[in-house]
């Protein structure tokens, strides 16, 4: 059997070696490293692909959400509403720009932004929600875009770890993670469902005048060569990047797929074990399984990591600690008990291996032994 790992970054690279060797040399040879003809590529055939009018590449998912923001003209003092059940990068760039992140608690199965409570926590402040896609799964955008249109707030969705996947409007209309709010941003981390071999990310918006803005403030608030408009940051997807996300890009729906079967196979094997719950899938959404994570009552959760770790199965958990009680927001005043979905998710949650590699013989291996300890 293959070593099982949390993500099979090289198996995946060997299958498609060639195609990506010849075109990162290509670039090399070319020496259009910046902003050359590869990331312009690449950004068209991801408008395509997401069908939004506008992709802005940039340097990575946490650059993405903070020109967001910047973009927006957010201001030190407006609240940004999102949940604290997600990764630092969602509240970290909104603590960096001075602003407030208000946390709204997430719903138990879907691990997503609770829609019912958004509303209390709007006050005059709150100029924008950031809407997590978490583990791969769509939040539920209908609701939230109507409570952003009666409040004119802005909504940014952080669709890191949601690339490829869908929304279905009550009318039918689909359309896919990051191009249903104001703006989009995603993360192209090794690891995501499409990751390129180093940093990367970009920012989606159906607005043209504020990808015009988004376009200045990555490259120094510079419309025009050495004349700046605005304070702006840094932040470019290289070109190697570009040529490879472009490829990968071909494979994406199939990427999603193998992770969906996966996800199958998971669901079918842990379904009907009492301690254990498989991850909801909402009617609203076409998940793509970012993460596989189960949640686990009344069983040493540490000692089946430790167990799983000694038979070469890693085992993640994703998170252990809310936002809200982390180290860095400690003045912010959350305290225990705020979130009480988030603070039970954080001690009840395991992910699983998952990635595009992944074959039957390991994730039978993966679940005979993990339900020796359940
Ligand atoms: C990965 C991730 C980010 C940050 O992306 P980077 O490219 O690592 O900066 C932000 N939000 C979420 C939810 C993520 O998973």
């Amino acid at each position: 059997m293959k070593d099982i790992q949390m993500v099979d970054l090289k198996s995946q690279y060997h299958k498609i070696k060639e195609e990506i060797d010849s075109k990162v040399l290509e670039v090399i040879e070319s020496s259009a490293f910046i902003n050359g003809y590869a990331v312009k590529d690449f950004q068209a055939n991801l408008e395509k692909y997401l069908d939004v009018r506008n992709v802005i590449p940039c340097g990575n998912g946490t650059d993405a959400l903070q020109v967001a923001m910047m973009a927006l003209g957010l201001k030190p003092g407006d609240e940004v509403i999102t949940a604290p059940f997600t990764f630092i990068a969602t509240a970290e760039v909104v603590a960096l720009l001075g602003l407030k992140p208000v946390f709204v608690d997430v719903e138990e199965g879907t691990f997503n932004i609770d829609v019912k409570k958004i509303e209390a926590a709007i006050t005059p402040n709150t100029k924008a929600i950031v809407p997590v896609h978490l583990f791969g799964q769509c939040c539920d955008m209908e609701p939230i875009l109507a409570i952003a249109k009666k409040h004119n707030i802005f909504v940014i969705e952080d669709a890191c770890q949601a690339i490829g996947a869908e929304y279905t409007f009550t009318d039918g209309t689909v359309k896919k993670a990051g191009t249903m709010g104001t703006v989009g941003c995603t993360s192209f981390f090794p690891s995501k469902n499409l990751g390129c071999y180093g940093d990367g990310g970009a920012l989606f918006t159906q607005d043209d005048e504020l990808a015009h803005t988004i376009r200045g403030i990555v490259n120094h608030g510079m419309f025009t060569r050495y004349y700046h408009d605005m304070i702006g940051v840094n932040s470019r997807l290289d070109s190697i990047q570009a040529a490879i996300l472009d490829i990968k890009l071909k494979h994406l729906d199939e990427y999603n797929e193998a992770r969906r079967k996966a996800a199958d196979y998971y669901d079918k094997a842990f379904s009907g074990l009492e301690n254990v719950t498989i991850p909801e899938r909402a009617k609203y959404s076409r998940h793509i399984f970012h993460q596989y994570t189960l949640k686990i009552k009344n069983v040493d959760r540490q000692r089946v990591i430790d167990e799983m770790k000694k038979i070469g199965v890693p085992v993640m958990i994703y998170y252990p600690v809310p936002l809200h009680l982390q180290k860095a927001f400690a003045n912010a005043g959350g305290k225990l008990g705020d979130f009480p979905i988030t603070e039970k998710l954080c001690n009840e949650v395991i992910s699983l291996p998952m990635h595009t590699e992944l074959d039957e013989e390991q994730q039978r291996f993966i679940v005979e032994n993990i339900v020796k300890y359940l």
